[in-house]
């Protein structure tokens, strides 16, 4: 096989869920596409991190240095919905119904892979609560990890590390998630229901 063809290749495999026969489908779909469509698409890569970046606060997407969700000064600011990815917060914002604030982790603990919870946000999340403590007597974090072992490992680990803050409720969303699921594939009346039980 070509070896350019095969280090490409192996491009595509870093990415998360693809296995070497999807990467392959990748870059023979790629080599079909037109010249410009394939400078375009190098181009956002290559400026991906100028172009697109993380909120300051919140580590949502977002074009500036805070997200439109923590600049919109009409949502409530003593409920802090604990998210693992940004598919996560849009699948819950999709719904219309959660108010608050979010705060994304950028994945779950999961000691195979070497995640441990200083590779996620969690100081950033801690900082938070005790900035929104200080403006509020109480507030909520609702810890919205997904339901498998490595989400439900997280929502430990930080219960833990946020049940001894004087003023602040902890919840986990409630029924409808089927264990093992995730949020970002969960439709919108389940994760209502997930959201409206939470607990
Ligand atoms: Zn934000």
């Amino acid at each position: 096989m070509n070896p350019r063809f095969k280090y490409v290749v192996s491009l595509f495999r870093k990415l998360p869920g693809v296995g070497p026969r999807q990467a392959a489908r990748f870059v023979l779909a790629l080599m079909e596409k037109p010249d410009a469509e394939l400078k375009e698409l190098g181009g956002m890569i290559a400026n991906l991190r100028n172009e697109i970046k993380f909120c300051a606060n919140c580590f949502n997407l977002s074009e500036n240095h805070v997200c439109r969700v923590c600049a919109d000064n009409r949502r409530e600011k003593m409920k802090i919905l604990v998210v693992e990815k940004v598919t996560d917060l849009d699948s819950i914002e999709k719904t219309g119904l959660y108010r608050g604030q979010y705060h994304v982790l950028g994945g779950a603990i999961n000691p195979v892979d070497g995640i441990m919870p200083d590779h996620l946000r969690i100081k950033e999340l801690s900082s938070r609560v005790d900035e929104a403590l200080s403006a509020n007597s109480e507030i909520e974090v609702i810890l919205a990890t997904n339901p498998t072992t490595m989400g439900e490992t997280t929502a430990i680990y930080l219960k833990d590390l946020l049940v001894n803050k004087k003023g602040v409720n902890i919840t986990r969303l409630g029924r409808g998630l089927a264990s093992g699921s995730h949020l970002e594939y969960a439709d919108e009346i389940t994760l209502r229901n997930a959201l409206e039980s939470r607990r």
